[in-house]
């Protein structure tokens, strides 16, 4: 066997990488590393179509298991890599055992912020969601009729609060800054999510966050707000962000600050160690960002594993998200980083909006709100590099904008 690969993480960008190596031909030992149970899978259902009861989880897979077999792709599941030997090439495992690699790839994704005890983080009936696990707790809690806390108006919040809704429960946001939404869209787009939300019957309390929650015998009973008021609550869900799983990175020397930092073929101070996914940040333009996206991790991985057999170039990010919030879609297409302008317009039916975004007079970025035509041009445009000013916008059709 010659140069190893070991893969330290079994989610969305591993399994883009360890698929782009076959695709190219290459046959090179492929060991993929996760401290999960499963398979590789997608978590956006996670907050959707599973939480939801929609979806079941083989269908969350991102490859059969057949696939790793006919690929000669080792997976170890359940399993931790606990720490990195640079000097000796090798990957320590929670069990004991160690793997020699000639590559690393480090695609260890992020973990989500907790409340601290002190504040009643650890009561019982308070949950994250980032995971299988996370996810499968969280249903069997999800009761008619029960009242839900979600702390955090950011993608993880809104989309729970909408699944509990249609199943039922009374939910209350909580958004710690003046809005929903603020970190990846605009006040205009935050608007339509948040009328969304009251539409179905949700409180949504911006400027405002939780002193403590409080319990009886070890289970959540409610929160004190920092505005002196008290809500009852039956479970909490919170939402306020991740932090990158960059302490194995750290631990081995590598440079480290917010996310593993890499070139723009994902290797880190290393060579012969790579990071991919949302615990990697990479120059975007004249910036360093951490990506936090499925696009960002499929594609990141892909082109890092074409770069390392020589079959590719540079990773050129084209940024876009989306989010389903009842029968709403939210897509993103860019970053509205730096943006100094903003356009909103109307969608060709009711109820369906884009904004658009400008710096220096040129497009940047879009939200479309149930307007995919805005989204799907916005993404051709970025991607083929097409300046289109303020004024093209206003005054042509889109499609015209593409011509
Ligand atoms: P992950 O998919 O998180 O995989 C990392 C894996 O590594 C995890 O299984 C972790 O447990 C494991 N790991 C970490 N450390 C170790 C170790 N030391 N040893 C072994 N294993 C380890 N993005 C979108 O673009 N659109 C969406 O609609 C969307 N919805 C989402 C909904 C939810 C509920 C969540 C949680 C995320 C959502 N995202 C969405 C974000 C998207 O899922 C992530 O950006 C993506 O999964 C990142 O992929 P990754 O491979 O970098 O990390
Ligand atoms: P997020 O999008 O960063 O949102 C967290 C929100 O919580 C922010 O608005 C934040 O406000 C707020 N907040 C922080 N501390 C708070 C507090 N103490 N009280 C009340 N509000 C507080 O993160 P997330 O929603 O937790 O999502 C986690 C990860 O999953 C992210 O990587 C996200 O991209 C991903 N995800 C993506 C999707 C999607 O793309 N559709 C869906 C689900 C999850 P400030 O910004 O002011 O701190």
């Amino acid at each position: 066997m010659s140069d190893p690969i070991v893969i330290i993480g079994a989610g969305q960008a591993a399994a883009a990488f360890a698929g782009k190596l076959r695709a190219l031909g290459s046959d090179r030992p492929v060991t993929i590393v996760g401290d999960e149970p499963v398979l590789p899978y997608q978590r956006p259902p996670l907050s959707k179509k599973y939480l939801v009861g929609e979806a079941t989880f083989d269908r969350l897979l991102l490859k059969p298991p057949a696939w790793y077999e006919a690929n000669d792709v080792t997976v170890l599941t359940g399993r931790k890599a606990t720490a990195i030997d640079r000097t000796r090439r090798v990957a320590a495992l929670d069990d004991g055992q160690e793997l020699a690699y000639a590559t690393l790839v480090l695609a260890t994704g992020a973990t989500p912020r907790r409340l601290p005890p002190v504040i009643g983080g650890d009561l019982q009936g308070v949950y994250t969601l980032r995971d299988k696990a996370d996810a499968d707790a969280l249903m069997a809690d999800f009761q008619p009729g029960r009242r839900l806390l979600v702390i955090g108006g950011g993608y993880v919040g809104l989309e729970t609060a909408a699944v509990a809704r249609t199943r039922g429960l009374e939910v209350t946001v909580i958004e710690l800054a003046d809005r929903i939404l603020k970190r990846v869209a605009a006040a205009a787009t935050a608007d339509l999510v948040r009328d969304l939300h009251r539409t179905h019957g949700v409180d949504i309390l911006e400027s405002t966050s939780i002193v403590r929650l409080v319990g009886t015998e070890g289970h959540l009973t409610g929160a004190e707000l920092m505005d002196g008021r008290t809500i009852a609550a039956d479970l909490a869900v919170v939402g306020i962000g991740v932090a990158p799983n960059a302490g194995l990175a750290e631990a081995s020397g590598l440079a480290v600050d917010d996310g593993i930092l890499v070139d723009e073929l994902a290797r880190t101070s290393d060579p012969d160690i790579l990071a991919i996914g949302d615990c990697a940040r990479f120059p975007y333009g004249d910036r360093l960002v951490r990506l936090e996206s499925v696009q960002n991790a499929f594609d990141q991985g892909e082109a890092a594993a074409a770069a390392l057999i020589g079959m590719g170039g540079a990773y050129v990010p084209q940024p876009w998200f989306w989010s389903d919030q009842y029968d709403a879609k939210l897509q993103i297409a860019g970053l509205h980083h730096g943006y100094d302008d903003t356009l909103k317009a109307d969608g060709p039916r009711p109820g369906s909006h884009a904004v658009w975004y400008f710096a220096a007079g040129a497009m940047i970025a879009v939200d479309a709100f149930n307007f995919p035509a805005a989204f799907v041009t916005a993404k051709k445009l970025l991607e083929a590099g097409k300046r289109i000013a303020r004024h093209d916008i206003e005054t042509k059709p889109l499609k015209e904008l593409l011509g």
